[in-house]
């Protein structure tokens, strides 16, 4: 028996249903390499999805969680930690307004928890929510009743907020949805989890308009498409338009857990003294972490890398994909192949197959969430190996039909 079986049948006996019974075991990382439990290495072009943002095992977020550890893991939110507190002071200048204010969480959902306490403190009176239809904002009570996706959300209904949802990208049922009696607008710059679906160009826009006239309150969602994912610190700054709340998360932490909420303007003072709090939110390890994070992202360019490097790769993506890959979507290091119906899953498997970790988001699109460190050359080597990927999955498609 292979050592993962070993492992997949320990997880069934002691893990939750939740996530199925995975099919590798990974056990150590290096750059943008993985190795599972059998010993085989696998190109890493999920980064524990948009998690990893510095690849695996990276020496500055090595050393700054040694020294960290080793110095004061935790503080609690009674006293003052000065990590937590450089990581708020570097927060609001990418953010790049004075006004801003953070509320250091946990991971997305506990940001986009923070930020619906935030919204229902401003807006008195008001409790009706917009968000997306295929939207995804987490599995807390409050960000998964905000989350359009109705098999995962209505099992746990009713929620103690009224939320209507609204096909992505399109603008004017948005404003059509926003009145006087909307408390907030909630989007993701692109939609993550539904598969890399950008907005038509204007649509962030036109949602902040829409939230202006009616003085409803706009947060973007930025856990998936913030801290550099698209070649920009937030994925809304490709816009220029300016939220009212941020939440932020999954590559922030570059591995280590973490969320944030940030608020600007009005929203930066929404919660007041008593009006929310985390045990571990601020945990100066997890802050030590994303202050090396955005370190190397400021000193080794990764901007313009992440923005220049995912151009050429989804051209050379797009040639590549011959029979079953009709498209790719996204911006920067955050692509999606557009597959034939029910194609994307025997891709992530053929991929593996060749050493490649890719994620098939749905029946249509394999999800490409590298780390942003991630070289051209170790790009070029998924963009070569494709037609091959593809052949193999059409034929295993072919046999399955
Ligand atoms: C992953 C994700 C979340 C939830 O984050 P968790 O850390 O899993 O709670 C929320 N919003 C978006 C856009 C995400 O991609």
């Amino acid at each position: 028996m292979s050592e993962t079986a070993k492992l997949q049948q320990r997880w069934e006996a002691a893990l939750m249903g939740t996530y199925g019974t995975p099919p590798i075991a990974l056990v150590s990382g290096s750059g943008c390499q993985v190795v599972d439990a059998d010993g085989r290495t696998y190109l890493d072009l999920v980064a524990g999805i948009a998690v990893s943002a510095l690849g695996h095992a990276h020496p500055a977020v090595v050393e700054a969680v040694r020294r960290q550890v080793a110095t004061i893991a935790h503080t609690s939110n009674l006293y003052i930690n000065p990590v937590a507190l450089e990581l708020a002071e570097r927060l609001v200048a990418l953010v790049g307004d004075d006004s801003a204010r953070v509320f250091l969480c946990n991971d997305g959902a506990t940001a986009n928890e923070a930020a619906i306490k935030a919204v229902l403190r401003m807006q008195a009176g008001r409790r009706r929510f917009v968000a997306a239809e295929r939207s995804f904002h987490g599995r807390t009570l409050g960000a998964l009743a905000l989350t359009g996706k109705a098999a995962i959300r209505e099992p746990f209904g009713p929620f103690g907020i009224e939320v209507e949802f609204v096909p992505y990208g399109d603008g004017e049922a948005l404003a059509s949805a926003v009145d006087e009696t909307t408390a907030a607008v909630f989007l993701e710059p692109t939609l993550g989890e539904a598969g890399v679906v950008p907005p038509p160009a204007g649509y962030l826009t036109s949602a902040r308009a829409a939230c202006d006239a009616a003085g409803a309150v706009l947060v973007i969602d930025e856990v998936q498409g913030g801290i550099a994912r698209t070649g920009k610190w937030f994925a809304h700054q490709h816009e220029g338009v300016v939220p009212d709340l941020i939440t932020l998360a999954k590559g922030l932490g570059g591995g280590l857990p973490i969320g944030a909420c940030i608020g600007i303007g009005a929203a930066a003072s929404a919660l007041q003294r008593g009006d929310h709090g985390s045990t571990f939110g601020g945990n100066p390890v997890s802050c030590a972490a994303a202050l090396a994070v955005i370190d190397v992202i400021e000193t080794e360019g990764l901007l313009d890398h992440v923005e220049e490097l995912g151009r050429q790769w989804s051209a050379d993506l797009a040639a590549g994909g011959v029979e079953l890959v009709t498209g790719v979507r996204g911006r920067g290091l955050w692509l999606a192949l557009e597959t034939k119906a029910g194609a994307a899953p025997a891709i992530e498997f053929a991929s593996r197959d060749r050493g490649f970790i890719v994620n098939a988001t749905g029946p249509d699109a394999v999800r490409l969430a590298p780390p942003l460190i991630l070289t051209a050359d170790a790009a070029r080597t998924f963009s070569e190996a494709l037609p091959g990927i593809v052949s193999e999955a059409a034929s295993a498609v072919r046999l399955s039909a």
